[in-house]
């Protein structure tokens, strides 16, 4: 069975972007992460999953500006580099939550 997890709060910080889970759960994740991560046309390839984004092109310092919440399954971040069309389903985020717990969980 999977659980589905859904989103309740996001603060942008400038050195992380703290998710709180509607289970209680808080995320902090480092913002180089998260969009390194990307899953948009121009930082993966569609068709073939190749990782068109070079992490060494993400500068050390990147940071998410803004957010909007897509309907009630996803978030998009205005990263400082001006890349906006990522969208990051719940699950994704929940994903690359590198907590203990998640670590634990995940196996
Ligand atoms: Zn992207
Ligand atoms: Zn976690």
């Amino acid at each position: 069975m999977t659980t589905t997890h859904s989103i309740t709060e996001v603060e942008l910080t400038d050195a992380h972007i703290v998710v709180e889970w509607s289970d209680g759960h808080v995320s902090v994740y480092d913002p180089r992460e998260v969009r390194i991560n990307c899953g948009c046309a121009q930082c993966v390839e569609e068709w073939s999953r190749r990782k068109l984004l070079d992490p060494a092109t993400v500068p050390a310092d990147i940071r998410a500006e803004d957010y909007l919440m897509v309907g009630k399954y996803a978030v998009q971040f205005l990263w400082s580099d001006a890349h906006f069309t990522g969208i990051y389903t719940f699950e994704t985020l929940r994903r690359l939550c590198d907590c203990e717990e998640c670590r634990v969980a995940r196996g």
